[in-house]
């Protein structure tokens, strides 16, 4: 009896460490790639409680012991939320039903239907779905879904339906590729990786085609390795004529022989004796055929001292940064392969430097996104008036996202120029191989 009780205590302390511990390890590559392990797809993060529903008849069981804690049938609504009092509880119809498990996986034949309150809306994602009580009381979910089943949703994503079949091949070997690189990336809510831009795009099953379906498929297992270890393929919209070197872009951490940036052209040319000038007047880059091949944006003085004023603190840092009359903006300092990596700010006697891709967000709303500028890889011509002040700012620039790795537009021109995938990953991640393909 004793030792029964011993045990008891036993357990009791290794649930409680085991609820201390980060909820989730992920698996090695090598099983979720073979389909011994799924990967968890992050569908909802850090909500203040959850819904869910079945298409079929759902078992919900304790994730911790695999002991099942509720049966429910096909269309019954379940909740997941915290009272008052601190206490995890699943609900129906508003109502306690039992305390909830830290971690509760959704089983069924079916779908299931998740209720999110933020946004307020109801998705599908196939069963098995994990909830995972997160140390702040929040709630996350995740579909755990085999690695090729994950694919098939990610690449009508990433893809457009018109695409050519080699450069679809190539886009689902850098997918599965990158899935497998940035598994547990979202370990802090018992995840692999979410279903957005931030990782990879997903869903919804309805953009599947024939062409991404076979591209999935005809490409089964296929990643992309260096030395024998797998490669890390970023990949981005538009390079506008050049790729870039992840290292000069990103920082040292980031540099890797195979992600030093090439020239996105059959031009036999040396990418680094390009000069900007003649980048950006390059008509025949593979991604010619992007609507953000070539930009422009053109603004005012009054325009660019309105953005300058309010943006420059953000980019920088430094909220005592202030400059309203800007006098000049010039590039004080490009990557290897043309972008900006330096951009310099004068104005009222003061002389201010903007890094990396801030140069971009300064003409937006100060951060990633909005209407910052489309890419790195730009120029900028300003018009002056008779005392020499600053009268309007041209921008010229090309190509659209971080411009490292594969570039998608890219890749569709090399396909209709009769590459292959296999070339088009080599042209794009020079020295690395395909896992089928002799060291
Ligand atoms: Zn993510
Ligand atoms: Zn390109």
């Amino acid at each position: 009896m004793l030792m029964r009780y011993c045990c008891l205590i036993l357990i009791t302390v290794a649930a409680v460490l085991a609820g201390a511990q980060a909820p989730y390890t992920p698996p090695a590559y090598l099983q979720v790639l073979a389909g011994k392990a799924p990967l968890r797809m992050l569908v909802a993060s850090r909500q203040t409680m959850l819904a869910w529903k079945g298409e079929a008849a759902v078992t919900v069981v304790n994730g911790l012991d695999n002991k099942v804690a509720l049966a429910m049938k096909a269309g019954e609504t379940l909740g997941i939320a915290r009272g008052a009092d601190g206490v995890t509880s699943l609900r129906k119809d508003g109502a306690n039903l039992c305390a909830a498990p830290k971690i509760v996986r959704l089983e069924s034949k079916g779908a299931i239907k998740l209720w999110t309150p933020t946004p307020d809306v109801w998705a599908v994602y196939p069963a098995p779905v994990l909830i995972t009580t997160l140390p702040d009381g929040t709630f996350s979910a995740a579909a755990e879904l085999p690695l090729e089943e994950y694919l098939r949703d990610v690449l009508p994503a990433e893809v457009l339906p018109s695409f050519h079949p080699q450069m679809m091949r190539a886009q689902a070997i850098v997918a599965r590729t990158y899935a497998l690189c940035k598994l547990g990336r979202h370990a802090d809510e018992g995840a692999d990786v979410c279903a957005d831009v931030h990782c990879q795009a997903y869903g919804p099953a309805s953009r599947r085609s024939k062409s991404t379906e076979e591209a999935v498929t005809v490409t089964k297992g296929l990643i992309l390795l260096h030395r024998n270890k797998l490669a890390e393929p970023y990949y981005s919209s538009c390079c506008g004529g050049i790729t870039d070197d992840a290292g000069y872009v990103w920082g040292p951490e980031y540099a890797r022989p195979y992600l030093e940036g090439v020239l996105d052209s059959a031009r036999n040319k040396n990418p680094d004796d390009v000069s900007i000038a003649e980048l950006l007047g390059m008509k025949d880059g593979y991604c010619k055929a992007s609507s953000s091949y070539r930009w422009e944006r053109r603004y005012t003085a009054a325009e660019v001292n309105t953005l300058v004023a309010k943006n420059l603190p953000i980019v920088t840092g430094d909220p005592q940064v202030k400059m309203t009359v800007v006098s000049d903006i010039r590039v004080e300092e490009r990557t290897p392969r043309g972008r900006v990596s330096t951009l310099r700010v004068e104005g009222g006697g003061a002389s201010i430097l903007v890094f990396g891709d801030q140069a971009r967000w300064l003409f937006g709303s100060g951060v990633p996104g909005g209407d910052g500028l489309w890419s790195a890889l730009f120029d900028i011509t300003i018009t002056r008036d008779a005392a020499g002040k600053a009268a309007s700012y041209l921008i010229r620039g090309g190509g659209r996202g971080h411009g490292i790795g594969l570039c998608q537009w890219g890749a569709e021109g090399r396909a209709r120029a009769g590459q292959t995938f296999r070339q088009i990953l080599h042209a794009y991640y020079p020295g690395t191989r395909l896992s089928d393909e002799k060291p």
